[in-house]
């Protein structure tokens, strides 16, 4: 028998499964051990994954700072497929109660429309819809698409099929309907007028819609706490009040109040400020770890631009002996690159971070940024 770390149930060996406690999806296969278990039940893996891993990973904001990343890492030949920026739903050109059009952003700016069955409404804040329905039901997709340089046709072609690869794909601007008939459907009289709508409605305000959750971050970091928490402390972790508390935010549907989420997110302050200069990594998610004062804290920067903290214990006996987190431990991953670095010390990263002193692996890692001049135009002169 074993304790599931999520819903503290204890259960069969034959009842777990591999989870990532960062979601793969968002790198964390690349990550080190400590960011991995088999101490979570595979219910707890599936309907987490679903429905906290999901609403973050779909979160309007996570999505967008994906996208807005993406160059940092680009490949020099053009072979790599690139995240797309989501604007919402843009109901004028939705033809019944049934249908549902998104509105997408590609690499280079280019105007994606996906037309696809509306979902139940537990899936409303989440771009994309119900991944679940989508492989069923994958829709209709068109594009306009911007460039007419080899180079970003390539990237903007593979990304639109790589993000819509069921999907029933049309080109609206396409100079020649014979060119690429492996990325695109053949159009029908339906889908010509469809695409006539959308060329005529280039340039004019679409007035998308979002709906936004606010709170999906705070069960993902009460998830993510109760694993690392556990995977430093051991058993002994998962019998604390604090362990306890995390668990009650992970299952609870929505917050209750608002004092309580300001409880929780009150616990940022020891780190201060100036964390928030020193933590970022552009294009790479940082995660930092350390006990300070009564806490035991993990502050994070997704995609470095967005700080997530929270305190994974609040009982100083447990830390005694993991002494090496009192200077900080600093993990990095570059989604792009499918890349992690072996943790670093904070001390060794601050002096990086101010040119102070250099450390190795951080400047090979810099050494395979791209300098965004010496990519092609998107469009051909
Ligand atoms: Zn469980």
């Amino acid at each position: 028998m074993r304790r599931c770390i999520y819903c503290g149930e204890r259960k069969e060996l034959t009842k777990f499964s591999l989870e990532h406690i960062f979601p793969q999806s968002l790198g964390g296969s690349s990550l080190s051990n400590l960011f991995k278990t088999h101490h979570v039940c595979r219910y707890c893996n599936s309907i987490i994954g679903q429905w906290v891993d999901g609403s973050f990973i779909r979160n309007w904001f996570t999505q967008n700072f994906k996208a807005s990343i993406a160059n940092v890492y680009i490949d020099s030949q053009g072979n790599c497929i690139l995240p797309l920026s989501y604007m919402g739903r843009v109901k004028r050109f939705e033809t019944s109660e049934q249908e549902i059009c998104e509105f997408w952003l590609g690499p280079c700016g280019d105007s994606i429309y996906h037309f696809h069955d509306a979902f139940d409404s537990r899936y409303d804040t989440f771009v994309g819809g119900n991944p679940i329905n989508l492989k069923k039901n994958p829709g209709d997709v068109y594009i306009i698409a911007v460039p007419t340089n080899p180079f970003w046709q390539k990237i903007v072609f593979n990304s639109f099929i790589s993000h819509f690869n069921k999907a029933r794909r049309f080109i609206c601007n396409a100079p020649d309907e014979n060119n690429g008939e492996w990325i695109f459907s053949k159009s029908s009289e339906k889908e010509k007028a469809i695409i006539k709508i959308l060329m005529e409605a280039r340039g004019t305000d679409h007035e998308v819609n979002n709906l936004i959750d606010p709170y999906s971050h705070e069960r993902f970091l009460a998830k993510i706490a109760l694993g690392l928490g556990f995977n430093i402390f051991g058993d002994k972790y998962l019998e604390t009040d604090y362990a306890q508390f995390l668990r009650d935010i992970l299952w609870r549907k929505k917050p209750n109040n608002t004092s309580e989420l300001k409880r929780f997110l009150g616990y940022f302050d020891p780190v201060g400020e100036s964390l928030k200069v020193i933590l970022p990594w552009e294009g790479a998610h940082t995660f930092l770890i350390m006990s300070i004062g009564d806490y035991f804290i993990l502050c994070m920067c997704i995609y470095g631009k967005a700080f997530l903290n929270v305190v994974i214990s609040d009982e100083r006996s447990l830390w005694s002996d993991h002494k090496n987190y009192s200077d900080g431990q600093i993990f990095l991953v570059v989604p792009q690159l499918s890349k992690a670095l072996n943790p670093i010390s904070l001390p060794i990263y601050i002096s990086h971070k101010l040119q102070e002193l250099p450390a190795k692996e951080l400047q090979e890692l810099e050494a395979l940024k791209i300098d965004p001049s010496t990519l092609p135009p998107y469009v051909n002169e």
